[in-house]
């Protein structure tokens, strides 16, 4: 099957996000955690590459998303999804408009959407404003993030100052109308030089219009959901009935009951879940002052004496207040990976130690710890919640699960639902 789609994410919980919404299609999904060494062969429809680039330095984010633009074009792809956080997470310098307009001039592209909505997850745009649930995003526990605190919640004003290029609005009433009205929109904002075009949603019907007016453009970016129309649209323009039947995931039962839950992520929900999971299953609150003084050692002691049976967890989760005061004492980017490298330790040790589960909770943790398990390519199974799937892959002739979850996904019981839903053969 020709490659429909080559996709970009900024972090590996964004990645598994995509992948498991353009899974839901039925078509074969394949995940890459970072830019592969060798071309592939044999690319499944829709290559989902998982970087680790939404806080790095701007020119290093240009340069590994070029790179995977580079492979995913090797590979056959002719249209690409930049894939960042349905919050919009990033700084005043990047990374989501610096990488945008890198990729456009790579594809050869003038003009390019940004829609983070994810109305399914509570992310909605309206006027260009993204609202959390019913809160605008500056008011949202986003303004707390640890790494990038949100306190605007205009898209337009937050890109503005990332790109070079002009950026403009497509807002609701236009999209109300449908597709047409919205490439009438697209043309006017073209001839006026805007290349950056927010994109308003508020209902997962919008996000099928956008998606379907702006199925032809080489560049798409945004949240996992403005994709998931796409698999289906693709598909009935470009192959053969045959090869549009859906496929049912056919998913590995894991090897055994041990399992572990590492959360190094902070945000609302996250907080409620690992106080919900704590209350039934053995746990340690990692303190990231004293891993900073003293390492992972005493955690790993902790850890080599549980029952994997039981479903332990170890977090490093906390209050806003309390990762203030940790980030002022230790820096904010020396705590963020203190706690990702001690979680990324532990992984390895659940896994030495028989757990063929490992669900973790925070982007970023994520992605340090699938780096630890030398994990690089991922299947996509069945989602738990939405925009959060069971993976499987290979660490060190292990075959284990991984549920990879950002901040704000899935319920109170989250950890729970993604045990229950993946239970032993
Ligand atoms: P999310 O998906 O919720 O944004 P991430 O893992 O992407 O979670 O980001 C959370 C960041 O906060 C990580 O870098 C993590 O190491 C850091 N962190 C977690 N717990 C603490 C803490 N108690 N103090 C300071 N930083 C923390």
């Amino acid at each position: 099957m020709p490659i429909m789609m080559g996709c970009i994410a900024d972090d590996f919980t964004g990645a598994t996000d995509l992948a498991g919404l353009l899974a839901r299609s039925g078509m074969p999904v394949s995940l890459r955690i970072g830019v592969p060494d060798a071309a592939p062969n044999n690319p499944a429809a829709f290559e989902v590459i998982a970087l680790k680039c939404r806080t790095l330095p701007v020119d290093e984010a240009v340069v590994q998303t070029r790179n995977a633009l580079a492979w995913l074009k090797t590979a056959g792809a002719t249209r690409f999804f930049w894939k960042y956080c349905s919050t919009f997470d990033s700084t005043p310098q990047g990374n989501i408009g610096p990488v945008a307009e890198a990729l456009m001039t790579d594809i050869g592209t003038q003009q390019t959407i940004y829609c983070p909505a994810f109305p399914e997850n509570g992310r909605s745009i309206f006027m260009g404003n993204l609202f959390v649930g019913e809160q605008p995003l500056a008011e949202s526990a986003m303004k707390d993030h640890p790494l990038t605190p949100m306190r605007d919640s205009n898209l337009m004003r937050l890109l503005a100052p990332q790109v070079s290029g002009k950026v403009g609005l497509i807002n609701r009433l236009t999209v109300a109308q449908g597709t047409e009205a919205i490439d009438a929109r697209l043309a006017v904002l073209q001839q006026d030089n805007v290349s950056h075009v927010v994109v308003d949603a508020v209902a997962d019907a919008d996000l099928f219009v956008i998606a379907e007016a702006c199925q032809h453009m080489p560049l798409l970016t945004g949240g996992s959901a403005i994709a998931m129309p796409l698999p289906d649209l693709y598909a009935s323009a470009t192959t053969s009935p045959a090869q549009t039947q859906t496929q049912t995931h056919t998913q590995p039962r894991p090897a055994t009951d041990k399992a572990i839950v590492l959360s190094g992520s902070s945000s609302a929900m996250t907080r409620q879940q690992v106080a919900h999971h704590a209350d039934a299953h053995p746990n340690l609150r990692l303190d990231p002052i004293k891993l900073a003084q003293a390492g992972p050692d005493a955690a790993i002691e902790w850890l080599t004496q549980q029952d994997l049976s039981q479903a332990p967890m170890v977090f490093a989760t906390a209050e806003p207040e309390q990762i203030a005061a940790v980030q002022q004492t230790l820096g904010r980017e020396k705590a963020g990976e203190i706690v990702e490298q001690a979680l990324a330790r532990l992984a390895v040790v659940a896994r030495d130690r028989g757990a063929s589960r490992i669900v973790v909770a925070g982007g970023e943790t994520s992605g340090a710890v699938t780096q630890a398990l030398g994990v690089t390519r991922l299947d996509v199974g069945r989602e738990i919640a939405p925009g959060v799937p069971w993976t499987f892959a290979h660490s060190n002739g292990h075959a284990i699960a991984l549920a990879l979850k950002s901040g704000n996904f899935g319920g109170p019981a989250f950890f729970d639902d993604a045990l229950q839903a993946l239970t032993p053969a």
